[in-house]
């Protein structure tokens, strides 16, 4: 059995996410994964608290997908979108529409959530075919992305592109609510993106948001409130309203998709990460029959976006098979039940000094601490507990893949969360 986890080829040469080559914090090697174990390479067993960043809904290497994978290999991997069309694409565009707002009538599938949110901002700034009406609002805390229109509506502090300040193009940004999720709604809240809608409607193409969840920008969870003015707003001013469920879709809020918790319907949604269970990079986004009239009428004709790879068979067979699953299964209840475990077994971190706050949405559980965490030893120390959990800045938190964790490894999980949090 090998024990060296910490490949040096690996630590001299390869790119991390946000990792220094200088510095870099050590990279575990995994050998395999199935269900919520990760197996590392000298053979220590973790329980997943991450789902691989907010995907890997069915738990690793599941049988169904892997069928699906094989099959549609077996008959072809890719073949280009561009004059041709296939089974898989149309099957799982059917599946989609019947369960995103039933205000959705298109479909662009894309490579990845960020090429979805580029494609989305290329959409809305089209469907307006105004040259004045280029630009987008949004809120703080966000994230959508690392492309560069992506970069551009992250939060400027926490969106973890701060560096690229003055190269990228300049949004409005209003204060995030401030109003939770589960609190009272505080009308205060809507006014500064409001201020920015009135007096920026004739230069705004669309407002892009997380609805309910801000997920990577700072796991907040806000009022659903807000998303019901921010419609009106939009409504009034001839503002496209774009919905980001990249991160929230399939089940992790407890919904289907988090617009379901306010009923405000978006023009343009992304859905991305889970979509196919997180066996390959996919993305797609929907949008109403208005947005995709008015860029087909626009002066371009046509959307002006058609990747290499889009509608890729073998993506679009296993977000097919993926989404099948889940719909057949109990998702809502088991989310619930994992909801609820997480909720008792983590609340007594609130009594803490160190804590700045503790809450839980549907699969994911947060505690906010008063500073950033050591990422480097907590990592350690999470190994050496056997489990898998990955802060960023001051967010230490869970989100385990809800359709194949057990009770019992949500509990170990929440448990070392309660631990490693103790002393940060
Ligand atoms: C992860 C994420 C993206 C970017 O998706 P990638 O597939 O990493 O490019 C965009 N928006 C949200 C809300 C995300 O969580």
């Amino acid at each position: 059995m090998p024990t060296n986890i910490h490949d040096e080829f690996d630590r001299l040469h390869l790119w991390h996410p946000y990792t220094s080559t200088i510095d870099p914090l050590p990279c575990y090697e995994v050998a395999h994964a199935s269900g919520a174990t990760i197996t590392l390479a000298d053979g220590r067993e973790l329980i997943d608290g991450m789902s691989s960043w907010w995907c890997v809904i069915h738990g690793y290497s599941h049988p169904v997908l892997v069928e699906a994978a094989k099959k549609q290999i077996e008959s072809m991997s890719h073949v280009m979108f561009g004059g041709l069309t296939h089974r898989p694409a149309i099957e799982l565009g059917k599946l989609l529409l019947s369960i995103l707002p039933d205000n959705m009538e298109h479909i662009f599938y894309a490579d990845s959530g960020s090429v979805a949110t580029e494609v989305a901002m290329k959409m809305a700034v089209q469907a307006q075919n105004d040259p004045r009406r280029t630009n987008f609002a949004t809120i703080r805390c966000g994230y959508h992305g690392d492309t560069w229109n992506a970069m551009s509506v992250c939060d400027p502090v926490t969106g973890m592109h701060g560096a690229f300040g003055p190269a990228l193009p300049v949004r409005f940004f209003a204060d995030s609510p401030r109003s939770r999720f589960d609190g009272e709604w505080d009308p205060a809240d809507i006014l500064p993106m409001k201020k920015i809608i009135e007096e920026n409607a004739t230069t705004l193409a669309a407002v892009i948001l997380e609805p309910i969840v801000q997920g990577a920008g700072g796991m907040r969870f806000y009022h659903p409130q807000y998303l019901r003015e921010l419609r009106r707003l939009c409504d009034e001013h001839g503002v496209f309203l774009i919905f980001d469920e990249i991160a929230t879709g399939f089940g992790r809020t407890g919904h289907l998709f988090a617009w379901e918790h306010s009923g405000v319907k978006p023009d343009i949604m992304l859905i991305g990460k889970a979509i196919t269970g997180g066996f390959m990079t996919f993305a797609a986004v929907a949008t109403s029959a208005e947005i995709a009239r008015r860029i087909s009428e626009s002066d371009a004709g046509c959307m002006m976006h058609g990747p290499t790879f889009m509608g890729n068979p073998l993506a679009c067979a296993v977000a097919l098979a993926s989404t099948r699953l889940l719909l057949a299964s109990p998702w809502q209840k088991r989310i619930a039940e994992i909801e609820a475990i997480m909720r008792r077994r983590l609340s007594p971190a609130r009594s803490r000094g160190n804590v700045a706050d503790v809450r839980v949405l549907g699969g994911i559980g947060v505690i906010e601490l008063k500073n950033p965490v050591n990422l480097g030893e907590f990592q350690k120390k999470c190994v050496e507990a056997g489990v898998w959990i990955r802060p960023f800045g001051k967010n230490a938190y869970i989100m385990p893949p809800y359709l194949a964790v057990s009770d019992a490894q949500v509990e170990r999980l929440c448990d070392a969360l309660l631990d490693l949090t103790d002393d940060c």
